[in-house]
């Protein structure tokens, strides 16, 4: 029998505080970046086959603009320093920051001991959505990405077009690794499109159809030299399933754009984390 204190509700009615409260962040210059993504030009476009992956290099100072391409569907991004990928995008601290899901002005950040913006999110046509009756949003940094091994403890199948496996041949064929080696450094992903939440009543992670259609896009404004790989996850709009055959998929684009020569005049590249890392002694 639960033993619930005389002062539950009191308990419960307390006031809850933001855990980082980002004033004190470091802000990027929303203007001159919005300004040089919206007069760059496409130089690369690399085509992400349904429940396959690609990778793109993106210099420093380059957009990386996603779209959907023939039909709503949802992708998983993993993000790494393009010469060391050991920094790699760290969702778990940018759910911190910026919340749950990210949209225009927020910031992707890189794993420890760097912790630095990697991209900042510079235009996002499904910025409109916000958050829905069921708590739902687009562009979550909750879920991990679909998985050949939770697959197997809960369906008891292999199925190799998850994400993760997708996102490992990517990585192993851009930076030329085995792909055991290459598994290792895929990490939770940027959910790109898709729509997720968590239930009120139970807690748990729920997803919905994307409400993103053909010609959506989220450019990606890159502060550091990117590897960017992207998986067409196999669950389509993710409506129904993953981590089968069963959802229709579609094509998804990213696209290298560069600004116009002098747009990024007084901008400068973030240094990597100051923080001595002599932990106390
Ligand atoms: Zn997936």
């Amino acid at each position: 029998m639960m033993n619930i204190p005389d002062d539950a509700d009191a308990r419960r009615a307390v006031t809850p505080v933001i855990c980082y409260p980002t004033d004190s962040l470091p802000r990027p210059d929303m203007t001159v970046l919005q300004a040089a993504a919206a007069a760059a030009q496409g130089v690369e476009r690399v085509v992400v086959a349904p429940r396959d992956a690609a990778a793109i290099r993106v210099p420093a100072g380059s957009v990386l603009r996603i779209s959907a391409l023939d039909g709503p569907q949802v992708g998983d991004l993993n993000l790494f320093a393009a010469d060391n990928l050991d920094e790699r995008f760290y969702s778990g601290k940018t759910r911190a920051l910026h919340g749950t899901h990210v949209t225009t002005g927020d910031r992707l950040w890189s794993s420890f001991p760097y912790l630095r913006p990697m991209a900042t999110i510079v235009a996002d046509t499904l910025g409109w959505y916000g958050i829905d009756q069921f708590g739902g949003s687009v562009h979550d940094v909750i879920g991990t990405r679909c998985d050949p091994y939770t697959g197997r403890l809960l369906a008891g199948v292999d199925y190799h077009q998850c994400c993760h496996s997708n996102l490992t041949r990517a990585l192993a064929d851009a930076a030329q690794l085995p792909l055991a080696q290459a598994e290792r450094h895929v990490h939770d992903v940027l959910n790109v499109f898709m729509c997720t939440g968590f239930t009120r009543d139970t807690g748990q992670y729920f997803m919905k159809a994307s409400p993103v259609r053909p010609g959506d896009y989220i450019d990606l404004f890159a502060e550091i030299d990117l590897l960017a790989v992207l998986s067409a996850c196999p669950g389509g709009d993710c409506s129904a399933e993953h981590s089968s055959d069963t959802a229709a998929c579609y094509p998804l684009v990213m696209e290298r754009r560069v600004p116009q020569a002098g747009d990024l005049d007084g901008w400068v590249p973030p240094a990597v984390n100051a923080y001595d890392r002599s932990h106390g002694r």
